[in-house]
């Protein structure tokens, strides 16, 4: 019987994982915990569609068909190399998901644990990619689903959630506005919080990311490079390559090198001042407007991570993305601007040896930018 239990990464306490709870009291952030099953590849579900294959690394219980009622087949997405020329460099084109963006891998397991619990109303607030993606597996799980948007959010993005019938409340403020006007909601509604930053459910889902690059490189690679904002992606990956360390399927982990928009870096700044906290910044507009976070909740977390895997962090100019963005486009690959300020990263990155082996993510589709 799986038995998965909340604790708070500052206090420690343990509370039951319910619907009802997405922050310690102490202010803290949830971890979930369960006594994992033994992996290894002989556990991986062939005959489940996408991501589902690891639904063994997952934490719900096997018996439980509640995936199969809301997948749409996300993940295990192809990994190619990026060029003839750079055989060594892969990208993983996890654009290629039911609502164009990597979001599916972590809506997908929240919005299935919310199926299992009953929730009737599930609220959210985005900079567009995750509402979306929450926006899409409420209405196929038939909960009801309000998303939290700022004044600038991609007009595609606002189509796209609203054609899945979600409610959208629009919010004249930042980005810390709308997830304050969400939270408020959460509170006063008694409605439960989809948040792709607060719910560790949502990182069960891109940890699957890790996996899949362990499954499909028959190894881990050198380098990840990963755009970071509120570090969805980058904590899912830690945490997968964690899980894998732990059951002896690899040895060892990839350094993380993350990328963020010069115009909006406060982790950038803490990382070159060396510190774990930040300090707060204002967003002074930028076209990756996925990783335009002036103050991830998560940073002193996602800080840790990327010194502990001896990576680093770089920044990237609205020049360079947008030349990354013609480069890749030039490649075959159309992405939106946060995948383009990764590939301007790459173009940074002084590899160590020709020999290197890089994974990239093409984490959105450049049809969802304005
Ligand atoms: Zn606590």
């Amino acid at each position: 019987m799986l038995k998965e239990i909340y604790v708070c990464a500052t206090c420690h306490t343990a509370y039951p994982s319910t619907p009802d709870i997405w922050r310690c009291p102490c202010g803290g952030l949830l971890k979930i915990e369960w006594e994992k099953p033994t992996f290894s590849k002989k556990e991986i579900q062939n005959e489940l569609p996408g991501m589902w294959r690891y639904v063994k690394a997952l934490p719900f219980h096997p018996q439980c068909s509640v995936s199969e009622e809301i997948t749409m087949g996300e993940g295990y997405t192809p990994l190619v190399p990026l060029s003839q020329e750079d055989p060594h460099t892969f990208v993983k084109v996890d654009y290629m998901m039911p609502t164009l963006s990597f979001k599916d891998r972590g809506a997908a397991v929240l919005i299935a644990k919310a199926k299992e619990w009953g929730v009737k109303k599930v609220i959210a607030d985005s900079s567009g990619n995750a509402g979306t993606s929450i926006a899409a597996y409420a209405k196929r799980a038939q909960i009801e689903c309000d998303i939290f948007l700022g004044k600038g959010t991609s007009p595609k993005k606002i189509a796209q959630i609203s054609a899945h019938g979600a409610n959208i409340r629009m919010v004249d403020g930042t980005r810390e506005d709308v997830a304050k006007k969400a939270k408020m909601a959460v509170q006063q509604e008694g409605s439960f919080y989809a948040s792709h930053v607060f719910n560790p459910y949502f990182h069960e889902g891109t940890k699957t990311y890790a996996y899949e690059i362990w499954e499909q490189l028959n190894n881990i690679p050198d380098t990840l490079i990963i755009p970071v904002g509120n570090g969805t992606l980058l904590l899912g990956v830690y945490q997968g390559f964690c899980e894998l360390l732990a059951q002896g399927l690899i040895t060892d982990f990839p350094k993380i090198v993350a990328v963020q928009a010069e115009n909006c870096a406060p982790l950038a700044q803490a990382f070159h001042e060396q510190r774990l906290e930040i300090e707060a910044t204002q967003n002074k507009g930028t076209i990756a407007e996925g990783i335009a976070i002036a103050a991830p909740e998560r940073a002193k977390q996602i800080l840790q991570v990327i010194k502990q895997t001896n990576g680093y962090i770089v920044t990237a100019n609205e020049q360079e993305i947008k030349e990354a963005h013609t480069a890749l486009a030039a490649k075959g690959f159309y992405v939106e601007p946060t995948t383009a300020a990764n590939y301007a990263a790459y173009l940074k990155h002084q590899k160590t040896t020709t020999q290197e082996r890089i994974v990239l993510p093409l984490c959105g589709a450049g049809l969802k930018a304005v």
